[in-house]
Formats: structure tokens, C-alpha cells, sequence
């Protein structure tokens, strides 16, 4: 494209909260045959809220006070569900020593001497937990389309507290929007496989990569290159930024972190999966006058 032609695109961008930072970005989106999607903050609203307490053994209260006394001081969205789930209960927190916090898994500390963790199946697991009690619940959760987490203290199962965060209103329109411009579109997610089949059954996306390692999101991406695909992703988390900068084209959700921001091609600033298609729209139709 000529530089004027990007100029005046950009400009249009811009006037509709979609900043392009560089020129070949503009000209490789329109050549864009698989959209990756992050799942939280990108299709969902990315504020999960706690919707479930299912206690074993203990009380409801002590269950949720015991995670939410450790979860205060973690940064995690689900994090701030749980301890927004106690507050609002009424719940007081104990005080939480040796935090310790593995992304994509799950936290751990120190309450009244004893070892409390919160997390997902993997990190139960590797803490040597037997969790086969609350596996029924966990699934109830899942297919809700909720995220699940088991409680332990001192290694027993004591519970399992479930959060959920809903698609934005525009994600399923994005995506319809997009599979008729021929491009695939694809979710991607640290949560848990059915959860996520769940939500992208919501929203009309088929395929789904789910139970993904913050560190693993660019090598997915990068596999999915390897197939002949110019590859965007879009996201808006610090896990996401080494997958942003992969991709042909990475898009950043303009209220995510400063992270992904800087390593994407394109900002959304009006944070609309929508955007998503004006962006590609735009670039089509700036590569198509100059022809
Ligand atoms: P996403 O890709 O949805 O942003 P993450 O990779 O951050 O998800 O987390 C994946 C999973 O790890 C969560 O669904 C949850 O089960 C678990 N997890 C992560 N952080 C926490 C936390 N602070 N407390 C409990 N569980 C957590
Ligand atoms: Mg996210």
C-alpha cells in the first residue's frame, strides 16, 4: 500500500478507537486466515464473580474465608472474585504466610500453621490431594460453563468454589462475523477443557485449546503457522503478550496490561471482539483500492 493509503486508514482507524501501529500490520490483516482468541478478557468480560461454595467437612464460610484469606494476595482476576465473594458474605480474613503462586495453576500459603491451596486439577495433584470427593461438583461447575477451583487444607479436600464470567454481549456476533469473511476462528485458555467448550459453544467457535500454560501460548500459535496460516491473536493479559508478538498480526484489548499493548500491532481501545472484524474490514478495503 502507499503511504498515503495507510495514512488515511489509519486516520479511519483511529476515528473508531482501532489504533494501527505500523503499515505492513494494515497489509497482513487483510491476508488473515485464523483468529485466535484469548478466552478471559478477550470473549468473556474478563470480571469473573464467585457463584458457587461447595464445602466438605467444613462450613461454607470457613471454606471460602480460609481460599479468599489466601487469594488476597494474589493479582489474578480469579483471585479478586474469591475475595470479593468473602467480603460481600461478611467473611474476616486470617493472615496468609509463605504466598506462593503458580501462574496457570494455582496459589498456596500458610493459614494457622497449616498449608491452604486453591487451584485446578493439575496443581491438586501435584500437591499430592486426593480430590476424588469433589470431582462431581467440579464437573457440575465445568459443564455450567463456570471455572472450578479445589480448596485443600493441611492436604484434605475441603471444597470447591466455582467463579463464572460471562461473554461479552459482542463475542458471538465477532465470531459469526468472522467465519463469513472465511476465516477460522479459534479459542485459546488456561482454563480447563470444558469450561472452555462451554463458552466457545456460546459464542459459535468450534475449536477450542484449552488447559494452555501462560508460557505455552506462542508455541500454539506458532504451530498453527506451521499449518500455511497467517495467524492473529488477540488478547489482553500478560500471558498473552509473547503469543501477540508471534502472531502475523497481534491484537491487544485496549483495558488489557501495558504488556500486551506493547507487543501488539493493533489496540482496541473500545475493548469490542467486534473491532476485531471493522480492523480486518479496513485493511481489505485499503489493500483493494491500491490494486
Ligand atoms: P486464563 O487463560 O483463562 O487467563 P490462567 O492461565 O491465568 O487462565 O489460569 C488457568 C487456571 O489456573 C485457572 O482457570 C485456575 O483454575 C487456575 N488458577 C490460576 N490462578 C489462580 C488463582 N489465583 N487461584 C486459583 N486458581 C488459579
Ligand atoms: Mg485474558
Amino acid at each position: 500500500a502507499t503511504p498515503t493509503a495507510i495514512m488515511v486508514a489509519s486516520g479511519k482507524g483511529a476515528e473508531n478507537g482501532i489504533l494501527i501501529k505500523t503499515g505492513e500490520a494494515l497489509e497482513i490483516a487483510n491476508k488473515i486466515q485464523a483468529v485466535v482468541f484469548d478466552k478471559t478478557g478477550t470473549i468473556t468480560e474478563g470480571k469473573p464473580k464467585l457463584s458457587d461454595v461447595y464445602a466438605l467437612g467444613e462450613d461454607e464460610d470457613t471454606v471460602l474465608s480460609l481460599a479468599a484469606s489466601v487469594e488476597r494476595m494474589s493479582e489474578h482476576p480469579i483471585a479478586k472474585a474469591i475475595v470479593k465473594g468473602a467480603e460481600d458474605r461478611g467473611l474476616t480474613f486470617k493472615d496468609a504466610q509463605e504466598f506462593y503462586s503458580i501462574p496457570g495453576h494455582g496459589v498456596k500459603a500458610l493459614v494457622e500453621g497449616k498449608e491452604v491451596i486453591i487451584g485446578n486439577k493439575k496443581f491438586l495433584e501435584e500437591n499430592n490431594i486426593d480430590i476424588s470427593e469433589g470431582l462431581l461438583k467440579f464437573e457440575e461447575y465445568t459443564s455450567q460453563g463456570k471455572t472450578p477451583m479445589f480448596v485443600a487444607k493441611g492436604k484434605k479436600l475441603i471444597g470447591v468454589i466455582a467463579v463464572i464470567d460471562l461473554p461479552k454481549k459482542t463475542s458471538k456476533e465477532a465470531v459469526e462475523k468472522l467465519k463469513n469473511l472465511g476465516i477460522e476462528v479459534i479459542m485459546i485458555t488456561g482454563d480447563n477443557k470444558r469450561t472452555a467448550l462451554k463458552i466457545a459453544k456460546e459464542v459459535g467457535i468450534e475449536k477450542v485449546i484449552a488447559e494452555v500454560l501462560p508460557k505455552d501460548k506462542a508455541k500454539e500459535i506458532e504451530k498453527l503457522q506451521r499449518d500455511k496460516k497467517i495467524v492473529a491473536m488477540v488478547g489482553d493479559g500478560i500471558n498473552d503478550a509473547p503469543a501477540l508478538a508471534k502472531a502475523d498480526v497481534g491484537i491487544a484489548i485496549g483495558s488489557g496490561t501495558d504488556i500486551a499493548i506493547e507487543s501488539a500491532d493493533i489496540v482496541l481501545m473500545k475493548d469490542d471482539p467486534l473491532d476485531v472484524v471493522k480492523a480486518i474490514r479496513l485493511s481489505k478495503a485499503t489493500i483493494k483500492n491500491i490494486k
